[in-house]
């Protein structure tokens, strides 16, 4: 465990009693200072110490007075969730496992790019929810049940410790922080790790912004998405108060199919999705080019057809979008295969000739553990819908 994670420990403690400033918008963080007696414009030093030095000590935040150093300390901190587990894979790959308050398990997954660059691509995938209410078949995370929402503070908090992983690798310190070395920084971030982030709108968007204001993360409106399993309603609410990349979890080209893949659909079926997204792409904004991310996770023999890629084709029609085929990565128990190389190129091959940009993602990571849902899987299983998918599995067993 390294000095950013002890500290890490040392302050939760003292979290429970003080007003924890991480993931505060720069909105709450200024009428914070304003309700301790305080100007306002603190909240962008402060949050300039936080996200861009990574310090969560006030002694250490030299432009604020001393006595302002001092009421800090009293009365707040900045604690991000305790790491309770990490895996560094050979080819970059990073995972943590996160404590958050009250014992519950999250994890975060930072992916680099594969030309292997110091400075190139870092894409972190973030929770949102301690485990997922919405069961899709599929999914791992699923299985697990629904435990809780996150804080925007355990939410913003993954990024802040994947950050200070590479700090703290370089030099063991976040005293003096070599400012070249911010390149070596996450540079994309997917809201597309434990959870439906839809579903926890509020932390969710609150720390989103942190990411793209210039005062703390400064990342790109293209590098941060969202991806959601189709929340109609709060996609067009969040159309209306920021502008991101949206991704979607698709999966399934007919409401039939969808149905039993993602069951939400039986909520807001493809109509409903496919309007919702139309709406985010066309009707926001529309000066400005975006487009959609389908995810489609291939599964053998269930979603994977030629017919299935020409009902995909027919369904996304001239909605801008980008395809992302994703290969099954079986957990155990799983009712699932993962479709063949040639059966993805296939399908692949089918959308590339109607026009649409379909990539097929890689799985990396392989020697620390697989997808999302899986690190966490392994260290606790709290839920009654765990506990039920233990006795399935048992049941199967004895049969
Ligand atoms: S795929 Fe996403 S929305 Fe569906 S159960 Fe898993 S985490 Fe939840």
């Amino acid at each position: 465990m390294n000095s950013i994670e002890i500290n890490a420990i040392k302050l939760l403690d003292e979290a429970q009693a003080k007003t924890n400033l991480l993931g505060m918008t720069p909105t709450q963080l200024a009428d914070y200072f304003k309700s301790i007696g305080e100007k306002p414009f603190r909240a962008t030093q402060v949050i300039k110490w936080i996200y861009q030095q990574g310090v969560t000590d006030f002694e250490k935040m030299t432009n604020l007075s001393k006595s302002l150093r001092d009421k800090l300390s009293i009365h707040a901190c900045v604690t991000p969730p305790k790491v309770i587990h990490r895996q560094y894979s050979d080819d970059g790959t990073r995972k943590w496992v996160f404590e958050v308050t009250g014992g519950s398990l999250v994890e975060t997954v930072l992916i680099p790019a594969e030309d292997g660059k110091v400075n190139g691509r870092k894409t972190l995938c973030i929770s949102s929810q301690v485990g997922c209410a919405l069961d899709c078949s599929f999914c791992s995370t699923g299985k697990q049940g629904f435990e809780r929402d996150l804080t925007a503070a355990e939410i913003l908090g993954q990024l802040w410790v994947a950050n200070a992983s590479y700090m703290t690798d370089a030099q063991d310190s976040l005293e003096y922080v070599d400012h070249s070395l911010w390149e070596n920084n996450v540079t994309n971030v997917v809201m597309m790790g434990m959870g439906e982030p839809l579903l926890n709108y509020r932390p969710v968007v609150s720390s989103m912004e942190l990411m793209l204001s210039d005062h703390a993360y400064g990342l790109s409106k293209r590098r941060v998405t969202l991806s959601t399993s189709g929340v109609v309603p709060k996609m067009y609410e969040l159309a209306q108060e920021l502008d991101v990349a949206l991704a979607i979890s698709l999966h399934a080209p007919n409401d039939e199919l969808r149905n039993e893949l993602v069951p939400i659909n039986k909520k807001y079926p493809l109509e409903q999705l496919m309007a919702a997204a139309r709406n985010y792409v066309f009707e926001v904004n529309p000066r400005h080019k975006k487009h959609v991310t389908i995810e489609y996770v291939m599964l053998d023999g269930v979603n994977d057809s030629d017919v299935h890629a020409e009902q995909l084709v027919a369904l996304l029609g001239d909605l801008p979008s980008k395809i992302n085929l994703i290969p099954f990565n079986p957990f155990p128990h799983a009712n699932y295969d993962k479709s063949s190389n040639n059966r993805i190129h296939a399908f692949s091959n089918i959308l590339s000739q109607a026009g649409f940009v379909c990539t097929i993602r890689q799985t990396r990571g392989d020697d620390i553990d697989a997808a999302c849902g899986q690190l966490v899987g392994q260290v606790a299983d709290r839920t009654r819908r765990s506990a039920a998918w233990q006795q399935s599995i048992k049941d199967r067993e004895n049969t």
